[in-house]
């Protein structure tokens, strides 16, 4: 079954959430808890929360994601920055706990010059203080190779997933991935990358995939995203992608633009139309 969502917006109250996915077509979607550049954190009050929880209880719609404030650097060497990001974290896991978020997607972080072995052993060393680990499940994205960020190739993520004394999965991020060097736009680029992916971590950690195009090439560790099909994956690319043994029953979250060109429903329509039937 194709579970297909976006990013949606929570203004108004976290139960909006749910309609708003709804009216775009989604079954699943992804949300931030709070303003994500910023690291105040009011947690929905408890008449939002139990709202939510009854609308999702109403619904089938799921997974359920919280994509991490874009301020968390678990692999910073800055002590007191790894601290609030630990803290921000934890925060969001309790908070899905509560009302049954399935997921908090985070990046792993950048080293900012500390090298990527200390950058690494950060991430490891933050997520193994992490509680509640149990009915919300904690996601580390693959990232695009920007700056000095960690955990752009798989055996990265998969030393992370195997040193870490929690279990955790992982999020595709198929822009992200494209630019940090894995061919997905191309029939054998796709397939050297599953390989890849079942010699490291095993297809069955990912439990999420951010299907975003990119406006960048292959290599250029560059994170923009793009309409589907409308950027260097391309549509031949993106359909395969979306119907690959492997990967057609993983969850898509988009967090593709918003824009002129096209919204939140346009590339949800071209995802349905791209998969095949049957
Ligand atoms: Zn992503
Ligand atoms: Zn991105």
């Amino acid at each position: 079954m194709l579970r297909v969502g976006v990013h949606v917006s929570i203004s108004g109250g976290i139960y909006r959430s749910f309609d708003r996915a709804k009216d775009l077509g989604c079954n699943c979607f992804q949300i931030f808890s709070h303003s994500p550049r910023s690291w105040k954190f009011n947690i929905p009050d408890k008449k939002d929360s139990k709202r939510f929880v009854k609308k999702s209880n109403g619904n089938d719609v799921e997974p359920l994601v919280i994509h991490g404030s874009y301020l968390v650097n678990l692999a910073t060497p800055k002590d007191g920055l790894r601290e609030k990001s630990i803290k921000s974290t934890q925060k969001e896991i309790d908070f899905s706990n509560k009302v049954g978020i399935d997921y908090v997607n985070i990046h792993p972080g950048a080293h900012t010059g500390s090298g990527e072995t200390q950058g690494i052993n950060n991430v490891i060393s933050s997520i193994n203080q992490i509680q509640g680990l149990d009915e919300t499940e904690l996601l580390v994205e693959n990232t695009s190779g920007s700056g000095t960020t960690v955990g752009y190739n798989f055996k990265q993520i998969k030393e992370i997933l195997d040193r870490v004394d929690r279990d955790i999965g992982v999020t595709l991020d198929t822009c992200h991935a494209y630019t940090a060097g894995y061919d997905l736009g191309s029939k054998s680029g796709l397939e050297k990358t599953i390989e890849e992916i079942e010699e490291t971590i095993g297809i069955d950690k990912i439990k999420l995939i951010h299907l975003n195009d990119s406006k960048n090439p292959l290599n250029s560790n560059k994170d923009h995203h793009e309409h589907i099909g409308l950027g260097k994956i391309g549509v031949k690319g993106m359909e395969r992608i979306i119907n690959h043994p492997k990967l057609k029953d993983i969850p898509f979250i988009l967090e593709t633009p918003i824009d002129d060109q096209r919204g939140d429903e346009e590339n949800i329509e071209t995802v349905k139309k791209l998969r095949n039937k049957g």
